[in-house]
């Protein structure tokens, strides 16, 4: 067995994808369609135009400082940040990583204690079920950017508070901004509403297309979550399946 087949199946596995092989070559990287005959279902349907939900982000997004702000610029400020209370015990910021003119953007919820430790964003274990998710929707972590809605630690891993989120906002608002990508993924439902300004309940939001601004957007589950409830990675392989048919129909 050649390498990249060992590494396909053991990504499936950590996705909880059961691999049905056949007695035939794979292609060199699994794009979507590689991934079919895996024992899953038909994935969902992308909902009609006008099925989708009225929804839309925070006005006056991005503080005119931050607006205008450069990748130099904007990282610097967000390392010297004392805007909301998680400066006091962060041990770094957790800026963002990735191509910066990525087509995909990942936007989780907050830095966890790894994170906190390395200031890169979706390390430790969530970080490689990450990993195992976009490899199987054909990404590879280094062609996809990736950010939190907060780039301080909350103690404990608690919730950010609407407070934190406020402050920090325009520094991911600006992100998107400039990478300009052409899908979002919001991982968990803490980066769903913050995006969309919206509290339905992520179960509400995931399975379909939503837009923030003009940018087609899909909620799915925070990898950190999957791992505590395993059962849902199929859920969560259906909308990362859609993200990717709504990239390929893009004109
Ligand atoms: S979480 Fe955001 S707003 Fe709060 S201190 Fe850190 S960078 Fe600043």
């Amino acid at each position: 067995m050649v390498l990249h087949d060992y590494l396909r199946r053991q990504y499936l596995a950590a996705m909880g994808i059961r691999a049905w092989e056949r007695r035939t070559r794979h292609a060199a990287h699994p794009g979507p369609g590689a991934l079919e005959n895996c024992g899953f279902p038909p994935g969902g349907t992308v909902r009609a135009e006008d099925q989708r939900p009225s929804i839309q982000p925070a006005a006056g997004c991005g503080q005119p400082a931050v607006s205008g702000m450069d990748w130099g610029a904007l990282e610097q400020a967000v390392s010297s940040c004392t805007k909301c209370r998680l400066h006091l015990e962060r041990t770094r910021t957790v800026f963002g990583t990735g191509n910066r003119h990525a087509r995909w953007v990942f936007i989780g919820e907050a830095p966890g204690s790894e994170e906190d430790r390395q200031g890169e964003p979706f390390v430790g274990r969530a970080g490689q079920l990450l990993n195992a998710m976009l490899f199987a929707t054909g990404l590879a972590r280094e062609e996809v950017y990736i950010a939190n809605v907060l780039k301080c630690r909350p103690p404990n891993n608690r919730d950010p508070q609407p407070d934190e989120v406020q402050q920090c906002e325009p520094y991911l608002v600006r992100q998107i901004e400039l990478v300009q990508p052409r899908m979002i993924v919001a991982l968990g439902r803490h980066a769903a509403h913050s995006l969309l300004r919206t509290e339905l309940a992520l179960g509400k939001l995931r399975g379909q297309q939503l837009n923030y601004h003009d940018i087609p957007l899909v909620v799915t589950y925070h990898p950190a979550y999957l791992l505590r409830n395993p059962a849902d990675k199929r859920k969560a392989w259906e909308d990362l399946r859609l993200a990717r048919r709504l990239v390929e129909a893009a004109p």
